[in-house]
């Protein structure tokens, strides 16, 4: 491993991050690498007390801003497409912004993200698992530009950030004898098996971090007691550090039951 490398973080919308990969930017920032963090969209029509909208999408890029702080970050960039949202029963929203990330060009959209990763000379680009995590239309769009975004740069290494369904699941229904009104339907089928992931990441000593940038997305994680940040932010120290101390990456093309613990451990030849 080279002393200095680079990360970009692909991520759709504000917030994304500290869900997924705040543990792991947090660790490889530790480690002396140039962490980068893009966004796609700036997430202005997300659930919020905010109105969607404009002012709600200038609140959470200043969120970003500081979670990208709180995980030593050394840039932040957004891409500026519409957040396409989410119909109210999942899927594809009908009333669209006219700039919505879903309805890009991806060739287009990939250019932008490339030229990106040409700039910093990227070793590693992040993006999301083809079925876009719990399904929403602008992280499915993530796995899309963003995979062809590698390849036109000749990123390296791609990985899939994702959560292992499995640990999620058993975590979710311990959640839930607190919260009752959490509803983990979505999730029994969301994300991806433990026998596709290549990478498990322990983020457990970067637990303050990664809190620390779920707090600062506060239009996400306060008011509604049903946002999902707002849910894990409650959850007490110890059972954080074991739902949220391990990060899950796929890296296609690897030989099955592949186990890698860092981003850039060099995969075993075979
Ligand atoms: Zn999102």
């Amino acid at each position: 491993m080279a002393a200095s490398m680079t990360a970009v973080f692909f991520h759709a919308h504000p917030d994304d991050e500290a869900l997924l990969t705040a543990g792991t930017m947090a660790m490889l920032a530790a480690q002396g690498h140039r962490v980068v963090l893009v966004v796609a969209t700036s997430g202005e029509r997300g659930q919020a007390d905010l109105a969607p909208g404009e002012a709600l999408g200038e609140a959470r890029i200043a969120e970003l801003y500081k979670s990208a702080a709180a995980l030593g970050c050394a840039r932040v960039v957004n891409l500026g497409y519409g957040d396409s949202g989410l119909a109210p029963g999942g899927g594809i929203a009908e009333d669209r912004p006219p700039n919505a990330f879903i309805d890009a060009d991806c060739e287009e959209a990939a250019r932008r993200l490339a030229g990106i990763l040409t700039e910093e000379k990227a070793d590693l680009l992040t993006i999301y698992d083809p079925a876009g995590g719990y399904g929403h239309p602008d992280h499915v769009q993530v796995n899309r530009v963003g995979g062809r975004a590698a390849e036109i740069a000749g990123t390296p290494v791609v990985l899939e950030a994702t959560v292992n369904r499995d640990p999620l699941l058993r975590g979710l229904k311990l959640v839930r004898r607190f919260y009752p009104q959490l509803d983990i339907r979505a999730f029994e089928r969301a994300y991806s098996p433990g026998e596709e992931i290549t990478h498990r990441v322990n983020v457990r000593r970067f637990a303050r971090q990664k809190r620390a940038s779920m707090a600062a997305h506060a239009t996400q994680a306060t008011g509604a007691d049903t946002r999902t940040l707002g849910v894990m932010l409650k959850v007490p120290g110890p059972l954080y550090r074991l739902i949220f101390g391990t990060e899950w990456y796929v890296r296609r093309g690897l030989a099955p039951g592949t186990r890698l613990r860092h981003p850039f451990e060099v995969p075993p030849k075979g």
